[in-house]
């Protein structure tokens, strides 16, 4: 079974739709709204609603492309996400596929 369990800070794989194709990005945990939470006041307007779920659910904030600003945030469930793990030979994150670059 996949994690669908996320921390404040987590490093997250998430697929996004952007004008109809499917990209892989990389971003943050960066709230976790409980089983049939309100969405924080801070992100309304930011973020689409979610249906109310039964499970957890994370604000995660995915960086400009160009890497300036505070990124984007999306309201996603656990199951949109994945744990981006880090190796623990030489500290690089796992890429978008789940793979290692560094093959340790
Ligand atoms: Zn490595």
């Amino acid at each position: 079974m996949p994690t669908t369990n996320f921390s404040i800070g987590d490093s997250v794989s998430v697929a996004l739709r952007t004008h109809g194709a499917k990209v892989q990005k990389i971003g943050q945990v960066e709230a976790i709204i409980p089983p049939y939470g309100d969405l924080p006041d801070a992100y309304h307007g930011e973020v689409p609603a979610l249906p109310p779920s039964s499970q957890s659910t994370y604000i995660v904030r995915v960086p400009h492309d160009t890497g300036k600003g505070k990124g984007k945030a999306f309201w996603l469930t656990g199951d949109a996400l994945t744990l981006q793990k880090t190796c623990l030979g030489c500290g690089s994150k796992q890429d978008a596929d789940g793979l290692l670059a560094c093959g340790h």
